[in-house]
């Protein structure tokens, strides 16, 4: 399957999370700008019984808006910064497909109001905007071993030291506007 986009104008893609759609993209005047929007191919059902499916046809009518299968380089790649970040456990599969999304459109920007998206793309430098919320500082998450105490920047099984199970805990520093 072929997913790449074939634009002729410069007009950036935005890259909507399925909050967007639901509560942004009803009351936005879509037809205004010739704003167009990437959306996980697996939203598309989702978005099926939303007040957001009358504009979601318009814009397909009119070529602004593609549903995409992210590539499984893509998928692989926004896993591995989901887990970098710490914020893998609290992304749905729609999240990742949003963050996959950009790595095979990197001239796009996400749209989301997700703060676990949009710790991921603060922490790796993906550009986003947040209509609604926007996360006013960076959590850098890190393992802690409930046994000896030991601090871990990465993920593991359990602990180095002492073998004990890990509890994830974050430390937080001031996102710049
Ligand atoms: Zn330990």
């Amino acid at each position: 399957m072929n997913n790449k986009v074939n634009d002729n104008d410069n007009a950036p893609w935005y890259i909507l999370d399925s909050t967007v759609i639901i509560h942004i993209l009803p009351s936005e005047e879509t037809s205004k700008d010739n704003e167009k929007f990437l959306i996980p191919f697996n939203l598309k059902e989702e978005m099926r019984s939303t007040k957001a499916n009358l504009t979601l046809s318009l814009l397909e009518s009119e070529d602004r808006i593609r549903f995409v299968v992210p590539s499984s380089e893509a998928l692989s790649k926004a896993k591995q910064y989901a887990e970098e970040s710490g914020n893998f456990p609290n992304l749905s599969t729609y999240d990742i497909d949003v963050i996959a999304l950009y790595f095979d459109y990197p001239e796009s920007v996400i749209i989301s109001d997700d703060k676990a998206v949009q710790n991921v793309c603060v922490t790796h430098g993906i550009p986003f905007k947040a209509p609604l919320f926007k996360i006013k500082s960076k959590r850098k998450y890190y393992w802690k071993c409930i046994g000896c105490g030991g601090v871990f920047q990465t993920k593991m099984k359990e602990c180095q030291d002492c073998g004990s199970a890990l509890k994830r805990k974050y430390s937080h520093s001031r996102v710049e506007k």
